[in-house]
């Protein structure tokens, strides 16, 4: 084949396209088995159960499910989201004041699959700085907006002191699921150092107003077989590993 007929060729467009969809796939896709180092849940020998609640702070729903958790004497983990937190700081520094965890789940909610290395260090570089700016506590955990990675996220997690963390029990994903069959689902898949994802903000419509609709009876089935509810970082307890190599002004504990 003479070169020009080569270069018009449709084998080689093809394979042209195919690098960057290869090169996409493995940054992406290829990343998932990476997961596998993502805390899925905790320590299976302790009665501790972590509540988990993504996508806040929310200015309205927020305060209301931490007096719910007040009110049952439970602690949660609240992964925000950067730009929120910078526009409700005080229901952020309130969530930390009650004890609570507070983690990052990214500055925009962008999802990683889309974001190159230098995006994805910006999203988790600035809500990293926010929280500890605000609480006084850099944050250690991180959960990629849906469970989506990339290749960079792991080696810029570990330059930030941050860990990976998913869930073991989602009881809504992408369609609403009332407030009654979430504490089912919540109450038949628990078990010990189990991972809840759930949301005091955005989530399907409606996610927040069923958050606090189900938790008081969440709380009370999980208290009554035998759990502790209590943060993310307690809940992984030994089986925490995560390598910080930079730890920005680590606030008083
Ligand atoms: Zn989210």
């Amino acid at each position: 084949m003479a070169v020009d007929e080569w270069l018009d060729s449709p084998r080689l467009l093809l394979r042209l396209a195919l690098v960057p969809a290869l090169a996409w796939l493995t940054y992406a896709w290829g990343a998932h088995a990476a997961t596998l180092f993502c805390a899925r849940r905790g320590d299976p020998s302790s009665r501790r159960i972590a509540l988990t609640f993504d996508d806040g702070p929310d200015p309205v729903h927020t305060p209301r499910v931490l007096d719910l958790l007040d009110g049952l004497g439970a602690r949660g983990t609240f992964f925000v989201v950067g730009d929120r937190a910078a526009r409700a700081r005080a229901v952020v520094a309130e969530t930390a004041a009650r004890g609570h965890e507070v983690a990052s789940h990214g500055w925009s909610h962008a999802n990683l699959w889309v974001c190159g290395p230098r995006r994805t260090w910006r999203e988790i570089e600035r809500s990293h700085a926010l929280i500890g700016e605000i609480t006084g506590r850099p944050p250690t955990h991180f959960r990629p907006p849906w469970g989506a990675v990339n290749a960079a996220m792991f080696p810029l997690l570990r330059r930030v002191g941050e860990r990976c963390v998913l869930w073991s029990i989602q009881p809504e994903g992408l369609r609403p699921v009332t407030a009654p069959v979430q504490v089912d689902r919540v109450l038949s898949a628990a078990h010990p150092g189990a991972i809840v994802d759930l949301h005091d903000a955005e989530g399907t419509s409606g996610a927040p107003e069923r958050l606090i609709e189900a938790l008081p009876r969440m709380v009370a089935g999980l208290r009554a077989s035998g759990y502790e509810l209590t943060t993310v970082t307690e809940v992984l307890g030994g089986l925490r590993t995560p390598a910080v190599l930079t730890t920005p002004e680590q606030g008083s504990t």
